[in-house]
């Protein structure tokens, strides 16, 4: 199959040659037909898959055969982030065509909400929002949704989980009934399926390999202690001949910590995290998609949406508490049939979490042998070592005396 079988407008299928797609991706082939058809769609499908053109191309095509000149598709993403991506994603695409879209999210000065009061009312084709900021455009009265045909939910198990259910059906409220209606979510729990039936007609389902990571992705584990995860980190993006990484951990504090040490050690690094101004964060991606700055590091705020061409290496600084987030980290390389590194250290405490991944993708991760001199650090007082590891690291049990000296029962620190 080729995109020219979908009988695209042909100013669009110029823009999607000019961005180097030549063959449909699985979810492409599925949604692009049905969008087409005019149905309403539920599809499970992870970012990395495609999923976004699969619904703008369809929503491109209508705009372009209908030439309208007012708002007639609204896109409700969980994050800023994801929502510039997708408006970069229409910009690309519709390159050709003259359709035009604004981004609308909360977090930048007056001079950003003012930008985007003006797109809104210059009647823009597409907006691409987070609830949150769109509903305080609803409510100053700017907007209006009565073109409104086409409504996409991105990421809806993320927006649910954000607490944007409330705004979500708010918004629909102020949209015309008779609309076409398309939901992606990454996975499909039981209030996704309730909040599907409310809002979509008789909806086409399509579901892509629900969690599973992109083959391309080389996913490999460390088995160590606390201790023993920066030197290991340096090494790795010192001497493993990677160009562009993206470093997770669980809090912003290890974020802002390990950046620290990372930028002692003479590693081109930024954090990426929710202390920092819109702007700042914005500059950021730019550096790192312009391959200026070969490392970030960030929490999973920084997990979704990201789309960045060429990520060799992800390194999950710890192991995510929920199997789904594994999933989306890990997503950040071997993007679009590409391939890529995915490293998770794993200290005792995080061999629960281990497991659940290894079930949720159903199949057990490759172990690394730890490099020898990182063997012999001592692990910090508090942390268990790994119990029996392939990688022959040290298992003596001995008790910090600083800690322990006084019998006091003690539970493994938090992270
Ligand atoms: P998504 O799953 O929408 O986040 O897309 C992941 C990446 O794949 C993005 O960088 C897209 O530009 C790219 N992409 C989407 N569709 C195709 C395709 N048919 N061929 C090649 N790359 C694609």
């Amino acid at each position: 199959m080729t995109f020219q079988d979908f009988n695209f407008n042909e100013h669009l299928l110029e823009g999607v040659l000019s961005m180097g797609y030549t063959t449909p991706t699985p979810i492409q082939a599925m949604a692009i037909p049905a969008i087409l058809n005019g149905d309403d769609l539920i599809a499970c499908a992870q970012t990395g898959t495609g999923k976004t053109a699969s619904y703008l191309l369809p929503v491109l095509n209508y705009i372009c055969n209908t030439h309208k000149h007012h708002t007639t598709a609204l896109v409700l993403a969980p994050t800023r982030e994801l929502a510039q991506q997708i408006d970069q994603q229409v910009e690309g695409l519709a390159y050709f065509t003259g359709v035009s879209s604004q981004a609308v999210f909360g977090g930048g000065d007056g001079m950003a909400y003012e930008q985007q009061r003006r797109g809104i009312q210059n009647n823009v084709n597409i907006i691409i929002a987070t609830p949150g900021r769109l509903i305080a455009h609803l409510t100053s009265g700017v907007l209006k949704f009565n073109d409104i045909t086409h409504l996409v939910l991105d990421e809806a198990d993320r927006m649910l989980d954000m607490g944007f259910q409330d705004d979500i059906m708010r918004i629909i409220g102020y949209l015309p009934k008779k609309r076409q209606t398309l939901l992606f979510s990454a996975t499909m729990p039981g209030r996704i399926r309730t909040l599907a039936k409310a809002i979509l007609t008789d909806p086409q389902q399509i579901n892509i390999a629900i969690s599973q990571p992109a083959a391309g992705i080389d996913q490999q584990i460390y088995r160590l202690h606390d201790g023993q995860k920066t030197p290991l980190l340096k090494m790795l993006l010192k001497d493993g001949g990677y160009l562009s990484s993206i470093i997770f951990a669980s809090r912003k504090e290890i974020v802002k910590s390990l950046y620290k040490e990372l930028k002692s050690a003479h590693i081109n690094v930024a954090a990426f995290h929710s202390d920092l101004q819109q702007n700042e964060r914005e500059e950021i991606l730019l550096r790192f998609k312009n391959k200026q700055l070969p490392v970030i590091i960030g929490t999973d705020a920084l997990s979704r949406g990201i789309d960045v061409e060429g990520i060799d290496l992800v390194v999950n600084y710890d192991v995510p508490g929920d199997p789904e987030d594994y999933v989306h980290r890990i997503g950040r390389t071997a993007r679009a049939a590409s391939k890529g590194t995915a490293i998770t250290f794993v200290n005792n405490r995080d061999l629960k979490r281990l497991k659940s991944i290894e079930e949720l993708i159903e199949k057990p991760i490759a172990l690394k042998e730890l490099p020898e001199v990182l063997q012999s650090i001592e692990a910090p007082p508090r942390e268990d070592r790994p119990h029996g590891s392939a990688s022959g690291q040290r298992r003596d049990g001995r008790r910090n005396p600083k800690r322990f000296g006084n019998n006091k029962p003690s539970r493994p620190a938090k992270q």
